[in-house]
This record gives structure tokens, C-alpha cells and sequence, in this order.
């Protein structure tokens, strides 16, 4: 089951208050509407019933798709990430993310790709980029795949999208040749891949007991 509650929010534009609906898990194999809610974001869109204006809200919860096997912890602060790494003790695949991270995942597990390999190759793009500018804001990266299934990964800073870096399964398939073999083992229902981890990975610091 779902379950949400409902909190009073501040409107940011008007500062009026108004009712708002929080979700603290959402399984979306019970709820399949709410499926495409976290994908377009509108769960967590505030919508002021006073001056109509409109603020994505961040906040942890859990998502579950019992079909795929797939349970995501979403935090919105380190506290609420390293609490719930302290309480886990599950057999599901498991991670920790903040932001549009959440959405970037459910893109990859989509399309049955690893989000290690991906992690990887983003990797790589941050330090070409950097290496090509000289002076940058601290880049994030998202993979990104569209409907009609093209791929890429969009560099922004501060919140500004940059550029972009076309990604074909060519390309996985080579980040697949080059390092599959080399990937440690998951550690028992803990998956964490992000930035830190590649950048573990490429430098020799990731063992199988990580
Ligand atoms: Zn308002």
C-alpha cells in the first residue's frame, strides 16, 4: 500500500496556507497511477489554491514497484540517507538519491541498462568537460532517454542546462566490454552508485566488501 498524509504548506509565492499531500511510500504495483506521478513529477508539485502559484516539494519517501523488484529510498537530506542506510536491512535492490536522481534511475532501470556502467561513463564526460573548460561551476550530469528512446547525458550548472553528450548503446556497449567484468558484487541489498562511486571505481578503491 501507498501511504501519504496530509501536511499544511506555506505557500513560498503568497505565504498563505493550504493543505498539501505528503507521500511516505508509494508502490506503484498497488497504485499504478501513481507511477506516472513521480515520473512527471506532479506528486510532488504544490499547487496554491490561493495565487495559483506552483513549487516542487522535496521530501523522503519510499518507492516501491513490486514487479521490477525495485525499491528506491528517495532523500531529501544526507540526515534523512543516513538513517535510512542505518535501518536497512532489506534483500532488495536499494539506493539513496536526491533531487531528479530518482527519475534518472527509473530511466535506466527502464531500459535494463546498469546504472554503474552509466555512473562510469558519466564519469568520464565530467572530466572531459572539466579538462575542456577551464573554469566551471561544479557540473551535474543526468542521463536523459526520450520517448523514442534516444539517449543522452545533459550537463548543467548551477541549475542552467549547458550542453549535451549523445549516448547510444554503442557506447554502453563498449563501457560494458571495457569494465562489466570488473564490477564488484552488490553488497546485499545496498546499490550505490553516483559520482563518488565511479569515481572510486576508476581509481582502484572499489572491492567486492565495499
Ligand atoms: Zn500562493
Amino acid at each position: 500500500m501507498s501511504k501519504n498524509r496530509t501536511v499544511t504548506v506555506c505557500c513560498p509565492e503568497c505565504k498563505k496556507e493550504s493543505e498539501f499531500t505528503v507521500w511516505d511510500s508509494i508502490n506503484t504495483s498497488i497504485d499504478p497511477d501513481m507511477e506516472a506521478k513521480v515520473r512527471d513529477r506532479s506528486a510532488f508539485l504544490f499547487h496554491c489554491p490561493d495565487c495559483g502559484g506552483e513549487t516542487y516539494l522535496d521530501y523522503s519517501f519510499l518507492y516501491h514497484n513490486m514487479d521490477k523488484k525495485l525499491m528506491i529510498q528517495y532523500a531529501d537530506t544526507d540526515e534523512a540517507a543516513a538513517e535510512f542506510i542505518g535501518a536497512l536491512e532489506e534483500s532488495w535492490s536499494t539506493d539513496i538519491f536526491s533531487s531528479l536522481k530518482l527519475l534518472e534511475k527509473l530511466l535506466i532501470f527502464d531500459k535494463g541498462l546498469d546504472d554503474r556502467l552509466i555512473e562510469i561513463y558519466k564519469f568520464i564526460v565530467m572530466l572531459r568537460y572539466r579538462q575542456d573548460r577551464k573554469e566551471c561551476n561544479d557540473p551535474v550530469l543526468f542521463f536523459y532517454s526520450d520517448d523514442s528512446g534516444k539517449m543522452a547525458v545533459f550537463i548543467y550548472e548551477d541549475g542552467e542546462y549547458i550542453c549535451s553528450s549523445q549516448f547510444s548503446d554503442e557506447v554502453y556497449n563498449d563501457l560494458s566490454l571495457k569494465y562489466a567484468d570488473k564490477l564488484p558484487e552488490f553488497h546485499k541489498g545496498v546499490m550505490l552508485a553516483d559520482e563518488n562511486w565511479a569515481y572510486n571505481f576508476l581509481t582502484g578503491n572499489v572491492d567486492g566488501e565495499e
